[in-house]
């Protein structure tokens, strides 16, 4: 895989709309959702990039659906059916886009894990804090910007792995780049390569 455009339309809109879809529900989640949108629309603008996101519409309508799975991911959308187990214990999510005939995205599922927890092999620890679950979406809505796993880095938001850097607390909890290669977040970063990229699929 490589960078992928949303269709041209929507490329030159540079907007795209997010929506909870029915199983992103309980507070965990849906208290940072915005948040998380403020803070990708943030670092595209401080990094020029033109897209911006912004809540609207219902799973039907919305560019991007934004799920919690648990032991499966999955989503029906114009005859294309998509179903992977999932860990929804983990710390990263999924994302999923539906493309047009042409190539270009029409369409994407953000699958995040339900219950990410501070020890994901251990169902007993406790659930990650927020801070934790925006990295996890803020992540994953630079793959619905276009770039696939093959642009990932090492050292910004958009690094794999991440490791989980836990607090006393879950407020204080963070994700940051495996083996010391970056912060913790925040403050969320972008690294050149990235930058690129996505102004790649927005031109
Ligand atoms: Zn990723």
């Amino acid at each position: 895989m490589a960078v992928t455009s949303w269709y041209k339309k929507v490329q030159e809109g540079g907007a795209l709309t997010v929506t909870a879809g029915s199983a992103f529900k309980g507070g965990h989640w849906t208290s940072v959702l915005d948040g998380a949108i403020s803070t990708f629309n943030k670092l595209m603008t401080e990094n020029g990039v033109k897209l911006a996101l912004s809540k609207a519409g219902d799973a039907k309508n919305a560019h991007i659906v934004v799920e919690a799975a648990g032991t499966k991911a999955g989503f029906s959308y114009a005859g294309t059916s998509y179903s992977a187990t999932f860990d929804g214990n983990g710390l990263h999510g999924s994302t999923t886009p539906v493309a047009d005939g042409r190539g270009f995205f029409e369409k994407a599922f953000v699958f995040v894990p339900a219950t990410p927890r501070v020890s994901p092999t251990d169902k007993r620890s406790r659930e990650a804090g927020p801070e934790v679950r925006r990295f996890i979406l803020v992540h994953e809505f630079i793959h619905a910007a276009g770039l696939s796993n093959d642009e990932h880095t090492n050292d910004d938001v958009f690094c794999y792995p991440g490791q989980i850097d836990g607090g006393s607390r879950a407020a204080d909890d963070r994700i940051e780049p495996w083996g010391g290669l970056g912060k913790p977040m925040p403050p969320y970063t972008l690294i050149a390569k990235t930058v690129t990229n996505l102004k790649k699929a927005w031109p």
